[in-house]
């Protein structure tokens, strides 16, 4: 069966006569809980609820690959989880080594606080692998590809393969592409984390995240990690995510289809002075992109020649919607060097190419650079 069929169904019940096809979010905080706790499935919430059971099944049904099952955990936002990872498995003294233009508040985080626990952060560029050269004595690689916002590729396979020889566990931040788009344990990491708030809900209402593994043992210090630190994923979102994945197949084919072809169209027009895509043949990065992911994603960055520039731009589209963020049903943008934190240009535009007729996308951009002439 394709894996698209078992996304598209991931969030049918069986078929039980008189019941429905979809259940309905489980709201609880205790459950009924007579005796033994360890003989019953669910206790209390902090720790378990069958909404996120049947979220984690359909997220590591497509997490899983080849040779290998996954199991997934859920978290109440790509923040969580990426906390989750950090937390269960760097200690004082530990070597993490992290991309230098990856998701800021990643960075931060690390900055913030492992590092102020003990932990010592190494970064390096995504672009030519260059992680790889910082390997020596570390516990946890932290990968993402394509990195958000300057779109920048890394070889997974290649410096999963250079971690494991250096005795390092690989972790990739996966939001952008989504495990339909690309399969990191496939490729050999250990963790695939990702927001969930981004394509793989895709309705930009909701704040979800997620990890998944193939190793029992860690996957009980995540799962203990997430019952002691307590921020939980509410079951109504859970809820509306697994509602939301059924749709998956068919927005990300879409919004990268629109990505590219807005990707193509950008590249004809003199206001732009670079444009960031995987999906470009010209794009440093698009042989791996080609080899490890099903998908270019639908994020498009580009750089206009300055903030006037952008800002005109974003005032004059009136498709795309100036807000952050990525990977909604509705197309988006935003001027990315407002939040600080990035080294990009004033110009720096972060476009997320939604679900919309592509011709009325092109005619849209089109009149909003013709703007900023
Ligand atoms: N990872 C990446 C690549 C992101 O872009 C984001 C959010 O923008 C996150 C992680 C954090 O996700 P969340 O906002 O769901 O906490």
């Amino acid at each position: 069966m394709h894996d698209t069929t078992r996304i598209v169904r991931s969030g049918l019940t069986r078929p039980v006569a008189g019941e429905p096809l979809h259940a309905g979010p489980v709201f609880a905080a205790p459950y009924h809980a007579p005796g033994d706790p360890t003989a019953i499935p669910y206790t209390y919430a902090r720790a378990h609820n069958p909404t996120w059971t049947h979220l984690e099944a359909a997220i590591a049904q497509m997490e899983s690959g080849e040779g290998y099952t996954a199991s997934a955990l859920v978290f109440a936002s790509g923040m969580a989880a990426t906390t989750a990872v950090f937390g269960a498995v760097l200690r004082p003294g530990d070597v993490v080594v992290l991309p230098e233009n990856s998701y800021y508040a990643a960075r931060v985080l690390a900055q913030e606080y492992f590092a102020k626990m003990g932990v010592e952060l190494r970064f390096a560029a995504t672009a030519g692998n260059a992680q790889a050269e910082k390997l020596e004595g570390a516990k946890l690689l932290w990968i993402e590809t394509p990195s958000n916002p300057t779109m920048d590729v890394c070889d997974i396979a290649l410096l999963s393969e250079a971690a494991h020889r250096a005795g390092a566990l690989v972790a990739v931040d996966n939001t952008t592409p989504t495990p339909l788009g690309q399969l990191p344990l496939t490729l050999g990491a250990d963790i695939s984390i990702a927001s969930d708030t981004k394509s793989m809900t895709g309705h930009s209402d909701i704040l979800v995240g997620h990890v998944a593994v193939r190793d029992p043992e860690l996957h009980k210090k995540l799962d203990q990690w997430r019952t002691l630190t307590g921020g939980v994923l509410g079951p109504m979102e859970a809820w509306l995510a697994l509602r939301s994945i059924a749709t998956l197949p068919l927005r990300l084919e879409r919004s990268c289809a629109n990505a590219q072809a807005i990707a193509e169209f950008l590249t004809t027009r003199s206001e732009i002075q670079s444009v960031l895509y995987p999906g470009l043949p010209t794009h440093p990065g698009h042989a791996i992109a080609k080899r490890q992911m099903r998908y270019f994603g639908p994020v498009v960055s580009f750089i206009l020649r300055d903030k006037t520039a952008a800002e005109t731009f974003l005032a004059h589209s009136k498709l795309l919607t100036d807000a952050t963020s990525f990977g909604g049903i509705t197309s988006s943008a935003e001027r990315r060097a407002r939040w600080g934190g990035d080294a990009i240009a004033d110009g720096f535009i972060r476009l997320s190419a939604g679900c919309e007729a592509i011709e009325d996308l092109l005619e849209d951009i089109a009149q909003a650079l013709d703007a900023t002439r």
